[in-house]
C-alpha cells in the first residue's frame, strides 16, 4: 500500500530555496517534507570532479549580494577562494569566439552603440521595480504578460545584443528568452545590483567561489534537516481543499496545511498546472511567458 505522510507544508524541490524555506521553517517549529523528483539534492547547484578536484558544474560563484549563501557556508563550513580573473576575457557571440582585454567586448562600434542602448533601457526599467513586492512594480501585469523576447524585439535589439541577452536568460532563469517573464527578469536584476553588477567579477556577484563548491552546501543542508528531504519523488498532482493540500508522487502521498512550490521558474508553470483546484493565490494565464510569471489574474498591476 502507497506511504501516506502528514506535515504542516509540503515543499516542492530541494534546491537552495526549497532547502533554505525548509531549513526556516524547521528552525519556527513547523513540520516540513520536501519533495524532490531528481535523485539528488541542490537543483541548479551540481558538484563533480576533475582529475579528483572537486568542482561545481552548475551555480559555482558568491559576491557580497548573497548574504544568505554566504551565511549558509559559514555554517556548514564551505570556505570561499577569490575567483581567479587576470588574463583575456573570452566572448562566444552567435558562435563566433573572441578573446579581448579591456573592458569592451571586441564587436562593431554599431553593435556596442546597440547593446549600450538597450542596457540603458534595461537598467532604467530594472530601476523601477519595487523588489519587495514585484506585483506592486509600475505597470507590473503588462510586463508580467510578455517575455524578455518580446520586450528585446520590441526594443529593436540587433541579433548581436539578442545572443548576448539569450546568453544571460539561459544561465540566469535557465530558458530561452521567450520564455520568460519580464517581470521576472527586472526583479532578479533589482535583487542582483543590476547587469554591470551581475556579470562583474571584483565587487560583483562573481567575485569569490568555494573551495570544495557551491553544491556541498545544499548536500550539508539537505543533511541537517534528515528524512524531511525526498529525492526520487517527482510531485505529479496537487489536490487543495477546505481541509488543506494533498500532494501525489510516484511514491507517498502527502497531506499538508499548505504547499511551497519552490522549483525553477521554468518548472514552476508545469507543477503549478498539476493542481487539481485554483490555487488560492497565484494563477498562471496562458502566455508563453510560462517562467516566473506572479500577477495575479485579476490584479490591475
Ligand atoms: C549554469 C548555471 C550557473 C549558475 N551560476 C550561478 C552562480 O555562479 N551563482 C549564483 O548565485 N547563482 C547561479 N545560478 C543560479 C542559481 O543556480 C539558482 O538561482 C539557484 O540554484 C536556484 O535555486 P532554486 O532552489 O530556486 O531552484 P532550483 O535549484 O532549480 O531547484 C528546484 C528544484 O525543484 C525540483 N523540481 C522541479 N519540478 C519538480 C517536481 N514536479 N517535483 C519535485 N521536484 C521538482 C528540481 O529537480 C530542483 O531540484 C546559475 C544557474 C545556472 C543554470
Amino acid at each position: 500500500m502507497a506511504q501516506h505522510l502528514t506535515t504542516d507544508v509540503v515543499i516542492v524541490g530541494a534546491g537552495f530555496a526549497g532547502l533554505s524555506a525548509a531549513d526556516q521553517l524547521t528552525a519556527q517549529g513547523y513540520g516540513v517534507v520536501v519533495l524532490e523528483g531528481r535523485s539528488r539534492v541542490g537543483g541548479r547547484s551540481f558538484g563533480g570532479e576533475i582529475a579528483g578536484v572537486p568542482i561545481d558544474l552548475g551555480a559555482a560563484w558568491v559576491g557580497a549580494r548573497h548574504p544568505e549563501l554566504l551565511e549558509l557556508a559559514q555554517r556548514f563550513d564551505c570556505a570561499t577562494l577569490p575567483q581567479y580573473h587576470e588574463g583575456k576575457n573570452v566572448l562566444n557571440l552567435g558562435g563566433r569566439r573572441s578573446t579581448y582585454r579591456s573592458d569592451i567586448p571586441p564587436v562593431s562600434p554599431i553593435t556596442l552603440l546597440d547593446m549600450g542602448r538597450v542596457k540603458y533601457a534595461l537598467d532604467r526599467l530594472t530601476s523601477t521595480v519595487d523588489l519587495e513586492t514585484p506585483w506592486k512594480t509600475p505597470n507590473a501585469h503588462a510586463l508580467d504578460a510578455m517575455t524578455f523576447g518580446d520586450w528585446l524585439r520590441r526594443k529593436r535589439a540587433t541579433a548581436k545584443t539578442r545572443a548576448l541577452m539569450e546568453t544571460i536568460s539561459k544561465v540566469q532563469w535557465g530558458c530561452p528568452s521567450d520564455e520568460v517573464s519580464m517581470l521576472h527578469v527586472l526583479t532578479g536584476m533589482r535583487a542582483l545590483g543590476g547587469l554591470d553588477h551581475m556579470l562583474a567579477v571584483e565587487g560583483g556577484v562573481e567575485q569569490d567561489r568555494f573551495a570544495v563548491s557551491l553544491h556541498q552546501i545544499a548536500v550539508r543542508l539537505a543533511a541537517s534537516l534528515g528524512d524531511r528531504v525526498l529525492t526520487d519523488t517527482a510531485v505529479r498532482r496537487i489536490e487543495q481543499d477546505a481541509d488543506g493540500i494533498t500532494i501525489h508522487t510516484d511514491g507517498p502521498s502527502v497531506q499538508g496545511r499548505r504547499v511551497l512550490v519552490a522549483t525553477a521558474a521554468s518548472q514552476s508553470a508545469r507543477v503549478l498546472r498539476a493542481f487539481t483546484s485554483r490555487p488560492s493565490v497565484l494563477t498562471l494565464r496562458s502566455s508563453r511567458a510560462t517562467a516566473g510569471r506572479c500577477t495575479p489574474k485579476s490584479s490591475s498591476g
